[in-house]
């Protein structure tokens, strides 16, 4: 069999190296087009060269010699700045991990959509912030889009072949992330020593973030409602600590499928790397009977109020999604940087949504420079509504 030809945006991340870890144990069935990253140029040579990549792109420009030296005397080519990753995006590729962090995963990602083939998105982001116009521009190339997000992915292996109308509700699992029995008092003091501790996912520093504030759940639910042929009102979050169910989805009939397994981010980025068949995965085998027992509860929204938030920003539509994920990107690096406290950051969301709702406007982007555009301008604002709420 020829063979498959991948592409890895966002290489050197916490989904990009789960990629390449499969990626790596049958190395006869895959050929490594292009990997990028952001700025780690020696972890990216490390890669393309123990991967064999044909290019190797690193986002920021200032690294472009380092990687190149680096890269000197192997075939690798070597490439640098934001254009560049658009570019690597777009090489021929049967395959391609969407796996950078945030908005900044906009454009390539949206690159790696023209070309028609499998994009597989872990970048949630892109869908919260871009939706419809993603989805047109999948469409329109011809792609293929694959959840790559565990719960989603769950549900995309749950969905059976009946109509659409027979989905009652389609639940997302949420751990609960490292505050689930603080309470109101204790999170106001959460410091991003103790957030950045998950409990069950090792993961990159945003989304450990977002899974402390329950964000994370939030910005699925937007990304479920993108990817699933559902209502807002259908779309559910349980809190269940063990992460072991990813997803729920209830049927007309009362059955209720789901997809379970350890949480290792490799067992869904095995799914869509192998759609439509499988592959095997060197994931930790479940054990329930040593497990015992699985435990839910209701999420609550009182000290977790992003989940509320967002799916307020989802109802509202427009670019009323866009502008929430920009003002929660901005006031979560506030945030690690230790200029506002962890209360403060849905603080900064809500108010960005608001004031744009009121001064820059949330009607519908019909193309990514709108979506582009909203993005920055909720930026400012979010900045402005950090500065306001700093530390002193
Ligand atoms: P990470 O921070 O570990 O990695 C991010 C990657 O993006 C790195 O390779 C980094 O170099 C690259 N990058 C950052 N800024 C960039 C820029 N401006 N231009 C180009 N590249 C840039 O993040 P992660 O945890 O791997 O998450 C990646 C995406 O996958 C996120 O959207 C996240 O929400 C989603 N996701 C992650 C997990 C997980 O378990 N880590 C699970 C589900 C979904
Ligand atoms: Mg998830």
């Amino acid at each position: 069999m020829k063979p498959r030809k991948v592409t890895v945006l966002g290489a050197t991340g916490s989904i990009g190296e789960s990629t390449l870890d499969l990626i790596g144990r049958t190395p006869e069935r895959f050929e490594v087009v292009a990997l990028t990253a952001g700025a780690d140029a020696d972890k990216l040579a490390e890669l393309a060269i123990r991967h064999n990549a044909r290019h190797a792109t690193i986002a920021d420009a200032s690294k472009y010699s380092r990687l190149k030296d680096l890269l000197d005397g192997t075939d690798i080519e070597v490439s640098a700045g934001d254009d560049a990753v658009c570019q690597a995006a777009q090489m021929s590729s049967d395959w391609i991990m969407a796996a950078i962090v945030g908005a900044a995963g906009l454009k390539p990602t949206f690159s790696a959509a023209t070309q028609g083939s499998c994009v597989a998105l872990a970048n949630k982001e892109c869908l919260v912030s871009a939706g419809e116009v993603f989805l047109d521009a999948i469409k329109s190339a011809g792609a293929t889009l694959l959840p790559v997000d565990s719960e989603h992915s769950a549900a995309f292996q749950a969905i059976d072949p009946s109509p659409a109308s027979c989905i009652e509700t389609i639940t997302l699992t949420a751990s609960g992330g490292p505050f689930r029995e603080w309470t109101a008092e204790q999170l106001k003091d959460a410091r991003p020593d103790q957030a950045l501790i998950h409990p069950n996912w090792s993961m990159g520093q945003k989304i450990t973030i977002d899974s402390a504030t329950l964000m994370n759940k939030g910005l699925e639910i937007i990304e479920a409602f993108h990817l699933f042929p559902v209502q807002t009102d259908q779309l559910k979050i349980l809190v269940h600590p063990q992460s072991i169910i990813h997803c729920l989805i209830q049927y007309c009939d009362g059955s209720v499928l789901s997809q379970l397994g350890s949480p290792d981010m490799r067992a869904p980025i095995a799914y869509s790397l192998a759609w439509p068949e499988r592959m095997s995965a060197p994931v930790k085998r479940l054990d329930l009977a040593a497990l015992g027992k699985l435990t839910f509860e209701e999420p609550d929204e009182k000290r977790f109020p992003s989940i509320r938030i967002a799916r307020e920003a989802m109802n509202t539509g427009g670019t009323a999604p866009t502008v929430l994920n920009a003002a929660n990107e901005i006031a979560v690096e506030r945030f690690l940087a230790g200029q506002i406290g962890f209360m403060t950051i849905p603080k900064v969301v809500e108010a960005t949504i608001e004031a744009s709702i009121s001064e820059i406007g949330i009607a519908r982007a019909s193309t990514l420079d709108e979506v582009l555009e909203t993005d920055l301008a909720a930026r400012r604002l979010a900045e402005r509504f950090c500065g306001a709420y700093r530390i002193s």
